[in-house]
């Protein structure tokens, strides 16, 4: 029988011990990504899923980027960067979130897609929900509407499903 989403994403991870600092087990979806029937797996499993209606796709810097273009691409629809700070020009909105040590800063140009369109985030992997949520933020700051989030990989316990409570969340795959 053909391989499901979750068996290709689990035959094509590579998972490094202590990267990029020690203690972290560090789900490398890169790997994912760079397998052919993988990454279309991944890609065709985003792009059919029924969101509703899809106006745009947001990425997130810099391993959301990859599977947001392709199923922007694959919908017919603009695909969105969410960048860290000080990569976008214009006019910008900008939310902090916290890291395991200190914080980080998300961008995001609210004049490429109308008030009130209806976005999908997607990002590589769900931990704390921190990034997502402050994506989340973003996206309703600028007037668009979230129509889901989808993630290749999920770590479970980590507090990340509580953080997205009430959007539809679309987990390809998820690890302990
Ligand atoms: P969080 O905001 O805690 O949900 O962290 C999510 C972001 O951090 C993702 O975009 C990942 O790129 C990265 N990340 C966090 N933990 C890991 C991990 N164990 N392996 C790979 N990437 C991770």
């Amino acid at each position: 029988p053909a391989e499901t989403t979750a068996e290709l994403i689990d035959a094509h991870l590579l998972t490094v011990q202590d990267f990029p600092s020690e203690g972290i087990l560090f789900r490398d979806v890169t790997s994912v990504y760079a397998n052919g029937e993988a990454f279309a797996s991944v890609v065709d499993a985003f792009a059919s899923h029924d969101w509703g209606q899809v106006d745009a796709v947001l990425g997130i810097e810099a391993r959301g980027f990859g599977i947001a273009a392709a199923m922007a691409y694959a919908r017919g629809v603009g695909m969105v960067s969410v960048r860290k700070a000080g990569k976008l020009p214009g006019e910008l909105l900008s939310e902090d979130y916290a890291l395991e040590y200190g914080t980080a800063t998300l961008q995001v140009q609210p004049n490429v897609l109308p008030r009130g369109s209806r976005v999908v985030i997607l990002d590589d992997l769900l931990a704390t929900g921190g990034t997502l949520a402050a994506v989340v933020t973003l996206a309703e700051r600028a007037g668009w509407a979230v129509a889901g989030i989808g993630i290749v990989i999920a770590l479970d316990d980590l507090g990340g499903r509580a953080a997205l409570a009430g959007h539809d969340v679309l987990e390809l795959s998820s690890y302990p």
